[in-house]
């Protein structure tokens, strides 16, 4: 193995493990606050009128979480009992606890993609019109990029197709847009032009725009009272919460422009790996996906070297670059990785 000498640990688990920079402490320290549950709270009313206007929408809602953030736009557009479709990878089905059945009934069918991303041929024959006897769909769930998918970018025309079917049936259409950010910064397709498609939409300030808690859902018109109503109800509702804003705002005013550098390093990564062997998916955005005969025991392994990456099933290897890691972390750790997944044949 190459000689390394790791300073540090190099996070690669997540873009969700960035720390909060001097200047957004900073920027925190100084916000302006008020009871956001009287809509009092100057910073956090800034953010929701910067988000929702850069989307294009009317208004938007600042929430904890963006499983909070899904939850709450799904639930104005379907009912306990009724049903959303979306991709088997979603992370609405695989990573939310269950959430939209457990809290709102909500039934939820899946299809198979590529990566994560819906084929709209394939979307349309699985809407069903509901009658007495059968459930009828009342929306569509898409997730761009696509985490389980490895980052991957849905085509904006694919996007477009698919809302026009949602037209077509009369449906909802939810975009997860957590990572929607890196999808803007990989295809330079306007937010605007993102926002048009979807009814509802959540976006995540604490992925790779690096605040340190906080997302956002974009509501249709006249929902307002009704969000905020939803967020009270699951106890999300918050009081100075501008000091969490005021971090989100400095992440958005400050990290947008930035996030192709991550695109480069995942791509550097990727590279590093195959050129020593490894079975990698080609990264579109921060999120590089290899391939392990045991996955668990390679992450294990690179842990104890310094470096952090997610076993995202038995055989498979998660790595996310953010704004905390340099190209060099980068290179040091596709060193680590690949010497550990190279070393013994069986479990390259
Ligand atoms: C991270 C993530 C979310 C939201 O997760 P929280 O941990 O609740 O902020 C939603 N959708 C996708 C695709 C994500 O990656």
């Amino acid at each position: 193995m190459a000689t390394l000498s790791i300073q540090h640990p190099i996070d690669l688990r997540s873009d969700t493990v960035t720390k909060p920079s001097q200047p957004m402490r900073e920027a925190i320290a100084a916000a302006q606050v008020g009871d956001d549950q009287y809509g009092e709270d100057p910073t956090v009313r800034r953010l929701e009128e910067d988000v929702a206007a850069r989307f294009g929408f009317g208004d938007a809602m600042f929430v904890p979480t963006g499983i909070m953030a899904n939850h709450i736009g799904i639930r104005l557009q379907v009912g306990p009992g009724e049903e959303l479709i979306c991709d088997a990878d979603a992370h609405i089905v695989a990573h939310e606890n269950g959430g939209l059945a457990a809290h709102a009934g909500i039934q939820t069918r899946t299809l198979p993609s590529v990566r994560g991303l819906l084929d709209p041929a394939g979307l349309a024959a699985m809407i069903r019109v509901g009658d007495r006897y059968t459930v009828g769909t009342r929306a569509l769930e898409v997730e761009n990029t696509h985490n389980r998918g490895g980052g991957a970018v849905y085509p904006i025309e694919t996007l477009r197709e698919i809302r026009a079917l949602a037209d077509s049936f009369g449906l909802g259409l939810h975009l997860d847009g957590a990572r929607i950010w890196n999808a803007h910064a990989a295809t330079g397709v306007p937010l605007r032009e993102y926002g048009a498609i979807a009814h509802t939409m959540a976006v995540c300030m604490s992925k790779g725009l690096g605040a340190p808690a906080g997302s956002l859902v974009l509501l249709p018109p006249g929902r307002s009272e009704q969000a905020r109503s939803l967020r009270r109800r699951l106890g999300g509702s918050m009081r100075q919460a501008g000091i969490l804003a005021a971090g989100a705002q400095y992440a958005l005013d400050h990290n947008l422009e930035r996030l192709s550098q991550d695109h480069e390093n995942a791509a550097r990564i990727a590279a590093a790996l195959r050129s020593a062997g490894a079975s990698v998916r080609d990264p579109e955005t921060n999120i590089v996906l290899v391939d392990a005969d045991d996955a668990p025991a390679v992450a294990k392994e690179c842990f104890a070297k310094g470096v952090r990456i997610s076993a995202f099933g038995p055989k498979l290897l998660r790595i996310v670059t953010h704004l905390d890691v340099s190209a060099q972390d980068c290179d040091t750790a596709a060193d680590v990785v690949s010497s550990v997944l190279m070393q013994s044949p069986e479990r390259g």
